[in-house]
């Protein structure tokens, strides 16, 4: 049976997509803290984790962990990975090819992991989970029961940071960790 651990080897060894084997200096498996019951998804490493192998660790990640902690969560206790784990050049939106390539290690760190909430993080993570129609704008806010698992959609960092402290990706995101911290400590789920 393998393991989280099995899969940091697998994903070091993956030659799936040249292009990002190429240009990677390193994988981006993400983090996954024993009994961890929030999952965080990403769309793909940018150069602060591609140069420490690390995911959410720049300007995203260190706005993410002070979200996380106006929420009351513990980044050291959150599970934390992306779609894509390597760099694409130049950060560009993974590609459909690599997004299928990667697919199969994002779906065995879900089953291994088995957190009770994922959190999608912008539209990448989104669709990845509840499928290529689905908008965030319209998901976001709740939490989704979907083929057995519990999900939430919210604004990806990255968006926070675009639109500035005044812009309506950072209040969502602020409000919407706040719910899911809220369903965690809560008796509405199994
Ligand atoms: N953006 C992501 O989607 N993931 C990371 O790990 C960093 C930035």
């Amino acid at each position: 049976m393998t393991t989280l651990p099995d899969l940091v080897g697998e994903v070091a060894g993956c030659h799936r997509c040249a292009e990002l084997v190429q240009s990677r200096h390193t994988t981006v498996p993400g983090q996954f803290p024993a009994g961890a019951r929030l999952l965080l998804v990403g769309e793909a490493p940018g150069a602060d984790e591609d140069a420490r192998g690390e995911p959410f660790v720049g300007r995203s990640g260190r706005l993410l962990d002070s979200i996380l902690a106006g929420a009351g969560l513990d980044r050291a206790q959150v599970a934390v990975a992306n779609v894509v784990k390597c760099r694409p050049p130049a950060n560009r939106t993974p590609r459909a090819s690599e997004v299928a390539a990667c697919r199969p290690f994002l779906q065995r760190q879900v089953v291994l992991a088995d957190p009770d909430l994922v959190v999608c993080l912008g539209g990448t993570a989104t669709q990845w989970f509840f499928g290529r129609t689905a908008r965030l704008t319209t998901l976001r806010g709740k939490v989704h029961a979907v083929a057995g698992r519990h999900l939430m959609a919210t604004y990806h960092p990255s968006a926070a940071l675009r639109f500035g402290p005044r812009g309506e990706p950072m209040r969502a995101l602020q409000e919407d960790l706040v719910v899911a911290a809220a369903w965690l400590a809560s008796d509405a789920h199994p």
